[in-house]
This record gives structure tokens, sequence and C-alpha cells, in this order.
């Protein structure tokens, strides 16, 4: 068999995928070494009968390696095969492509060879998305083959027939499996890469892109017969058309939601925003009606099913490409994978109408691209897990941080300091507890202002004065709290005395206004929580208050003992 007729390897079935224009071209240009004829099935048929008939008078010819639409005839339709010379010897593989769920018998003279279907799982042989018949050497090759296309619930899909050695049939069939495994690879690790983003950041688009994806996998896996080999999903086997009709309306309903979220369509196209989520709601009513089994509706949803689906599809992109130029930054990432995908789409339903004949290989272009959007959106997902991530992290910096100051507020630090309570260090833990003096007179004195800049003044030389393992922190107003670890009580009472000074140095910009901080230390005691350490220190500090401000006072056991007055300036 010519060898024009197989595709070739992965790559190029990529490169079919992305290169649809040139490919649509190439596709045509196959040279010919098989014939075919056709004729309905009519009642009292016998395939000899037939295979006279079609010697005897010219029966309708078609071009097997073009898509070829065969009617849906009520009893069936007889293809007559003929393989042109120069013959090959040795067992051959007759082998028909894209041959939807119905059954195809293969007949030599009034003999039944074979008879399969892509959704059994009987028969000895199976191609991999594609119907294979064993044509044994002892049928002579220049004798003609008679296949049986039997009429089905649905159309038959426009299919290709080939006879091929068996080498060149399992090197072809070698080449699809790669390239088929690959792009479901794709697909699944992608959705269960954007389940796992669901479930860790409680976002739903993650959710809709999943489901998605899923159901896309679902329907090519059952429109190429990956599903049923060499998955074996036996389970499938019957349901395909009904499972196919579902996954397809699911899926623009998965695709409206998730766009709604993703490109943002309600804050950048706010008019596109109903109808998009109205697409949502109506595929689900389609399945309903299906599921119904009331005639009347199951016809009607079938005939509406191609058409919304197309319609969904191209008002998401409308919507998707102006929420992308008013400036929605993921709307372009949904472009870039939608725009293949639904030329795609579009292009597949053209060909089951009977048009694209010369581009046989559009179906499996239709996988290339469910993996190409896969990976693209993938990449969009990763950067809108990357924003939020961002987001959630400058609203907890946000949450931790005091505004004037820049230090750890109350909280954050009470946090903060639980955390080096609960690893239970054995080494001395110390804490500053500082509270400005008559710090309502300065703001009295020079207004609010200026109590803020001397705020911001305090809060930067304690910071510069401290290590920056110890937790600084403003407590309150116009107070400040230290954890100082692996500091004895004597080195804390010195770095103590050293910042009452240092506040004490402060320039205040103001000729009257100096500005000085009475501060209580406290040793943690292996009973100390924070609250009783904070507490003790607190007390330590009024009693420097007391004793006159300025001051450094050291609490012990029994009340606060040690008391070291800041030098004046
Ligand atoms: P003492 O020496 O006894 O501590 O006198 P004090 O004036 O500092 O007394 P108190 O601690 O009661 O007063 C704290 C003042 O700090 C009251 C409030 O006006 C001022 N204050 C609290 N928060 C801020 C702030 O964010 N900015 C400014 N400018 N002032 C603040
Ligand atoms: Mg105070
Ligand atoms: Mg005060």
């Amino acid at each position: 068999m010519r060898a024009g007729n197989r595709h070739g390897g992965w790559i190029h079935r990529l490169l079919q995928a992305t290169l649809l224009c040139c490919l649509l071209f190439a596709g045509s240009a196959v040279a010919n070494t098989v014939t075919a004829n056709w004729r309905e099935v009519r009642p009292g048929d016998t395939p000899a009968g037939v295979l006279r008939e079609a010697d005897q008078r010219p029966l309708p010819s078609f071009d097997p390696t073009r898509l070829q639409i065969l009617p849906n005839a009520p009893a069936g339709t007889w293809v007559v095969v003929r393989t042109m010379p120069p013959w090959t010897a040795g067992d051959r593989v007759l082998s028909v492509r894209h041959p939807g769920y119905g059954r195809v018998s293969l007949f030599d003279g009034d003999r039944l060879v074979a008879s399969t279907a892509l959704d059994d799982f009987g028969p000895p042989l199976h191609g991999h998305g594609r119907l294979i018949f064993n044509v044994p050497d002892t049928i002579p090759p220049s004798r003609a083959l008679l296949l049986k296309f039997d009429a089905g619930d649905a159309p038959p899909g426009a299919v290709t027939i080939a006879i091929d050695t068996w080498p060149d049939y399992l090197r072809d069939d070698g080449s699809w499996m790669v390239f088929a495994t690959g792009c479901f690879a794709v697909m699944l690790t992608m959705a269960l890469m954007a389940l796992c983003f669901a479930l860790i950041l409680r976002d739903m688009t993650f959710g809709w892109y999943t489901a998605y994806l899923l159901c896309y996998a679902l329907i090519q896996g059952l429109r190429s017969g990956f599903a049923f080999h060499p998955l074996e999903m036996e389970s499938l086997a019957g349901m395909a058309d009904v499972l196919g009709a579902t996954a397809t309306a699911l899926s623009v309903s998965f695709a409206a939601l998730f766009a709604l979220r993703f490109a943002r369509i309600d804050e950048f196209v706010p008019l596109l925003r109903t109808p998009v989520l109205a697409f949502a709601l109506v595929m689900p009513l389609l399945v309903v009606l299906r599921a119904t089994g009331i005639d009347f509706l199951v016809d009607m949803a079938q005939l509406l099913l191609q058409p919304l689906v197309l319609l969904g599809a191209l008002l998401m992109l409308v919507a998707g490409g102006i929420a992308a130029f008013r400036g929605s930054r993921h709307a372009w990432f949904f472009l870039v994978s939608w725009t293949p995908l639904l030329i795609l789409t579009a292009l597949c339903g053209a060909q089951q109408q009977g048009m694209l004949a010369g581009a046989p290989w559009l179906p499996d272009a239709a996988i290339a691209v469910g993996a190409f959007e896969a990976i693209v959106l993938s990449i969009g997902l990763s950067d809108r897990a990357l924003t939020i991530r961002h987001d959630r992290d400058r609203a907890r910096e946000l949450a931790d941080v005091d505004p004037l100051t820049g230090l750890l507020n109350r909280r954050a630090w009470t946090e903060a300091a639980t955390r080096v309570f609960e690893a239970g260090t054995a080494r001395p833990v110390a804490l500053l507890f500082f509270d400005l003096d008559h710090f309502k007179a300065l703001n009295d004195r020079h207004g609010h202002a200026a109590g803020d800049r001397a705020l911001v003044a305090v809060a930067t030389a304690l910071r510069h004065e401290l290590r920056p393992s110890d937790l600084l922190a403003r407590f309150g107003g116009e107070e400040f709290v230290a954890l100082l670890q692996g500091v004895d009580k004597e080195n804390a009472m010195q770095v103590a005395t050293r910042l009452c000074r240092r506040v004490h140095r402060l320039d205040m910009n103001a000729a009257d206004a100096t500005l000085t901080v009475s501060i209580g230390l406290a040793m943690r005691s292996p009973a100390d929580t924070v609250q009783s350490l904070v507490e003790r220190a607190d007390a330590a500090m009024y009693s420097a208050k007391l004793a006159g401000r300025n001051r450094a006072v050291c609490a012990g056991n029994a009340g606060p003992v040690l008391v070291r007055r800041a030098e004046a300036k």
C-alpha cells in the first residue's frame, strides 16, 4: 500500500495541528492504489451478488484515501474495495479509519471473514483508532473485497479505507499510538495539576478547567477509539454515543464557567456575562432532554447539540477577545488556546457534513489541539496561581505589619513570640516593654503629625539598635516590645539602657521637643507564657514611670528591682 496514505510520526502530527492550512492541501496530494465503490444495502442482497453486480456495472465510486461520508441507509452500505497492481504477497491489513460506532463486516465472496466495531472487545484483532481486518494471503490481492457498514443510530463518520502490509500497518499504528498517548497524557496530567491547584487554592476556576479538560479528553478518547483500544474500557461499550453527546454538552458548560472566571469576562465584558452564563446552564439541559428517552425531546437535543456547541464556543471566543483587548491578561491565554480548538471543532463538524474530504488528519489534529490547549491554559493557570499566591502573601504581609512604622503589629508579634516559646529553647529570653514618656503632651504641643513622625523615628532607631533576630513590634499607640533571645539579664539591661539613651538623643526637629522612653524588662521563667511575660515587663515599665521616666527597670520575682536611669543628653 502506498506510503502517502499513512500518517507520519507524531511530530509530523503535531505539526499538522499547528499548520492546519498548509496541510489541508498536503492531505489531498496522495496517490491512489485502492479504489472503492459503494451502494446501499437492499433487501435480498447477498455479498456475492453485490460483488457480481459491481463487476457487471459501475457502482458509484470514491477515493478511499479521501474522507467519504457513507449514507446512513436504513439497512446499511456495501463498499467494494479493489487493490490496484503492483500487488504484494503475504497477509495484509484492511483498515477503516473514523468508522463511527457502527459495526463493519468484511466478506470474501459470500464468506464472512470478520465483523467488528470500535467498541467491540470480542475480535482477536483491534486497531487503535481504526477498525482492522486481517486479509490472509489465501485471498489473492487482485480479488475485490466487500465491506458492509451496518446502519447505526448515528451516521457513520467520514471514513478512509486502506490496505497495508503488516509491517507498514504496525509502523503506522505505533506512530499513532505514540502520538495519541502523548496527547492524552498531556491532557490528563494538566487536568490533574489543575485539580491539585483547585484543592490547594480553593479556587473553582481550576475546578471548572479540570472538568472541561476531562470532558474534552473523553470526547476525543471515544471519537478516536482510544478509550476502547488500547485503554480497553469495556464498560463504555454501547454507551459511546450517549456519553460523547453528554461530554460535548457539558464541556461547553464547564468551558463557559471557566472562561467567565479565568478571562474575567464578567469584569471586562459585563454585557456578555449573562449570555455566556446562559450557555453554561442550557447545555446540561440538552443532556436532561436526551435522558428523558422521549423521542421528540431526544431528537431535539440531538439536533440542537452541534449548533449550540459552535455558537457557545464562538460566543466565548468573542467575549475572550473583547476581554483581552480591554486588558484582561489571562484572556490572552484563553484566546491563544481556544482559537485553534474552535477552528478545529468547526472544521471537524464540516467534515462530518462531507466537506474537507482531503484532510483525513483533522480528527487527529483535534486530539493534538486538545493537548496544545491544555499546555497553554495550564501555563495561564499557573500564572493565575502565582497571582493568587502573590495577593495572599501581600494580604498576609499587610495584616502582620503596622502601617505607620513598618514594624510587626501586636497580633503578628504575639504569634511569633508564641512560636519562640513553643520551640522550647534553653537560651535565656528577655522581653523589653517600651512606653514613650509624656507622648500625649508632645502630640498636644506639636500636633498629631509630629507625634507620628516621632513614632516612626523611634521605631527606626530601635530597629537599628536591635539585631534582626530580636522580635520588635509596635504593641499599641506609643508602646513597643522587643523579644531578645540568648541575652541574659545583665546584657538585656545594658541594651535597654542603650536604647533609652538612643531615644533621648533623637532629633525631634523642634527646639523644645525632647522624647524619652521608659522601659520595663522581664526575663522569661520556665512557667511564663507570652502574656505573663508581657504583664511583668509592663509592670516593670510602670515602675520606671513612677521612678521618674527615661529609664529601664528590670522586673524581679517579687517586683521591679534593678533601676537604671538613662544619662541625660
Ligand atoms: P506617660 O509618660 O505616662 O506614658 O504619658 P503619655 O502621654 O505617653 O500617656 P499615655 O500613654 O496615656 O498616652 C499615649 C498617647 O499616645 C495618647 C495618644 O494621643 C498618643 N498616641 C497613641 N497612638 C498614636 C499614634 O498613632 N500617633 C500619634 N501621633 N499619637 C498617638
Ligand atoms: Mg502608653
Ligand atoms: Mg506613654
